[in-house]
């Protein structure tokens, strides 16, 4: 309950402030006229539940005016009867009920994730690298596309930039690019083997690959 002087919070059986020493003690006036008291709220909120007392009696709060008895209770934030302990418990299955859907969602969606992170493998996903007439070509493949070409000769390093255009590989295990007198073309032979041709400027380099 509150202190009605010092607001302080205090236990319902005190009948003083434990902090300003003001008076809490309530006084009841029943129906038929009795008075009772003085109680502490706690001895009123016992005297409630177990019938000896109505919430249609009047009280007064420290010698104060009487007024309705639940108005006084409510006044000192104290409650009407005892806290319902059954109420507290059952609240606990609803909880774990909402923790355990919870946990399923979690887990649910981790899996549609992974799921479709492996559809959009490919079987020749990985880092390949191979001959084309003496020169050195190396490539590697992700998620189905193939991401980056280099050949590396004695006359120097061509990188094929893709950008946004990446070649994406074909059920049928091929693939195709090109970018003005640039021609890159594929196909996967096997899960670790690979041949194409490369032409540019009109001369044409066949390759071969394996999957490192
Ligand atoms: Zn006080």
């Amino acid at each position: 309950m509150n202190c009605p002087n010092c607001q302080a919070v205090i236990p319902d059986k005190l009948l003083q402030c434990s902090r300003c020493g003001a008076s809490v003690a309530l006084t009841v006036a029943t129906a038929d006229g009795q008075m009772l008291g003085p109680y502490s709220v706690h001895a009123v909120q016992r005297f409630l539940a177990d019938g000896r007392l109505s919430l249609t009696s009047s009280a007064s709060l420290a010698g104060g005016a009487w007024r309705p008895l639940p108005e006084v209770l409510a006044g000192l934030g104290a409650a009407t009867g005892p806290a319902p302990q059954v109420r507290r418990r059952a609240s606990r299955a609803p909880a774990i009920i909402v923790t355990l859907v919870c946990a399923f969602l979690v887990v649910g969606a981790a899996i549609v994730i992974w799921l479709c992170v492996l559809a959009r493998r490919s079987p020749y996903d990985g880092q390949w690298s191979g001959d084309g007439g003496g020169a050195r070509v190396t490539f590697r493949v992700r998620y189905g596309q193939v991401n980056s070409f280099s050949i590396e000769g004695p006359e120097g390093t061509h990188d094929i930039d893709f950008g946004p255009r990446r070649p994406a590989i074909s059920e049928e295990g091929a693939f195709g690019y090109t970018d003005g007198d640039l021609i890159l073309g594929g196909t996967f032979t096997s899960k670790t083997e690979a041949e194409g041709v490369y032409t540019r400027t009109g001369e044409s380099l066949p390759w071969t690959a394996r999957r490192e």
